[in-house]
């Protein structure tokens, strides 16, 4: 059978051993003799034994086993009301490997300087001050959790949550799932506003706001190094969401927060979660959700979503840090922009930009899902890019500096009235079957140009 515990015999003989690190050459070799199981061996190395159980941490200062026992003693102690919801918070507490993986019911009264930041299409954002904050480790010397101290959080109430409904909390499930990313926005836990009974996330604050917010603050500031970074982290966290077997389904630049308000840390929320709280899905199967520009053609039609859907919307976000603006912002969003989309248009780019940035736009905004790349290959290549740039860096800062200095002004724009930028039911029927993808309209841009054959810095700033 397989060793998934170490035998008394061998914690008798290593119980005095601190961390493997410390050890001579002569107890290394007793560890390899005596820990065959190769997963125990190296949680033993990299996160020593629980002070508790002896056995092998499953993570810096987490033991598993130990740490399901003290939740488990604490679950008759609340409820959120909802048998659901308290499985979900239940199964994450006993599932987890890390401190990333768990979430808690937060009461109410542990929420405080609660101030409205803004509405979505599916609930409402608070930015609060969270007590105490989230669950760092279990400080055996006083039988309870050592917690981050006070910090901020925000909330995102979800409409009509109060008859919440298992999809819905399989998404936040899936959220959960991603903690691990960087990449992904934290989700901490779940509590209920006392006065509509919607069930509210607790989740990463996010200073900097959104990318489109970012662009319309920052976009004359930023330069190629700026744009081609966020494209690759932003592409970091879609190839980890993809890597785990799933998709966004609402991939724009609302959906990107940055964790910095200066600095540059874009980091990929809502996955899954853009669609009524209340709703079973069979009854939404013909129901399509998202934010018109970023909805890929074969979703229009009705067709299956796919992680080739996501890498669509990515294409259009390619397209909006390139060139500033948000896609068809001086049109109404409706059916016949819609059947339009479904027939080849897509949006154009009226500043120059590199060749290879208009063709791996072209690659991701294809019709043929089988033609587009994925989220792996978009990652590697923006990484690519980003290192070429990198090591031009020190020509770029001499360069720079003989530039006058880029001013920051915010982007001049007027949106459309009827140009929605927040998720909503896109409630389009009868669209046209794309016959053929010769029919593809690509609007013009501007002349593109061969970054690979010039020198980066001949477009610092300049278009
Ligand atoms: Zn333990």
């Amino acid at each position: 059978m397989e060793q998934t515990y170490l035998s008394d015999n061998i914690l008798e003989q290593i119980k005095d051993f601190g961390y493997y690190n410390s050890l001579n050459e002569e107890q290394k070799l007793l560890i390899d003799k005596l820990i065959l199981n190769e997963e125990l061996k190296e949680r033993y190395k990299m996160y020593d034994l629980c002070k508790e159980c002896k056995q092998p941490n499953t993570s810096n200062d987490w033991c598993q086993l130990c740490n399901a026992k003290h939740f488990q003693q604490n679950f008759k102690n609340w409820t959120s009301g909802n048998p659901n919801v308290d499985k979900l918070i239940q199964k994450s507490q006993i599932d987890a490997k890390n401190n990333n993986k768990i979430l808690e019911w937060i009461e109410y009264d542990r929420i405080e300087n609660i101030e409205y930041i803004t509405k979505g299409g599916f609930g409402t954002i608070y930015k609060a001050i969270w007590k105490k904050g989230w669950i760092s480790r279990w400080n055996y010397k006083i039988n309870q959790w050592d917690r981050t101290g006070n910090m901020v959080v925000a909330l995102k109430s979800l409409n009509n949550s109060k008859d919440i409904t298992m999809e819905f909390l399989n998404e936040i499930n899936s959220h959960l799932k991603m903690s691990n990313s960087y990449r992904i926005i934290r989700f901490y836990g779940i509590t209920k506003d006392p006065k509509t009974n919607d069930f509210m996330i607790i989740m990463d604050y996010a200073p900097g706001g959104n990318l489109r917010q970012k662009l319309n603050r920052d976009f004359n500031s930023l330069d190629w190094k700026d744009k081609i970074f966020t494209l690759r982290e932003i592409a970091r966290g879609l190839y980890d969401i993809h890597k785990e077997g799933l998709t966004h389904q609402d991939f724009h630049s609302g959906n990107i927060l940055n964790l910095e308000y200066f600095g540059n840390s874009p980091c990929i929320t809502d996955l899954g979660l853009s669609k009524p709280a209340n709703e079973n899905f069979e009854k939404r199967d013909k129901e399509i959700y998202g934010v018109l520009p970023y909805v890929a053609p074969e979703v229009l039609r009705g067709k299956k979503y796919t992680q080739k859907s996501d890498v669509y919307s990515f294409g259009i976000i390619i397209y909006e840090v390139f060139n500033g603006l948000p896609p068809y912002y001086d049109m109404p969003h409706d059916e016949f922009l819609a059947i339009k989309i479904c027939q080849g248009l897509r949006p154009r780019f009226n500043i120059k930009v590199p060749q290879l940035i208009d063709d791996i736009f072209k690659k991701c905004v294809v019709a043929d899902i089988l033609k587009r790349p994925t989220a792996e290959y978009l990652y590697a290549t923006f990484d690519q890019w980003w290192n070429e740039i990198y090591k031009q860096n020190e020509e770029v800062d001499e360069y720079n500096k003989k530039l006058p200095t880029l001013v920051n002004t915010e982007l001049m724009y007027t949106t459309h009235p009827q140009a929605i930028y927040t998720s909503r039911l896109l409630n389009f029927n009868n669209l046209l079957e794309q016959k053929n993808e010769k029919n593809a309209v690509y609007s013009e841009s501007i002349e593109p140009i061969d970054f690979t054959q010039l020198n980066i810095i001949n477009f610092q700033g300049k278009y």
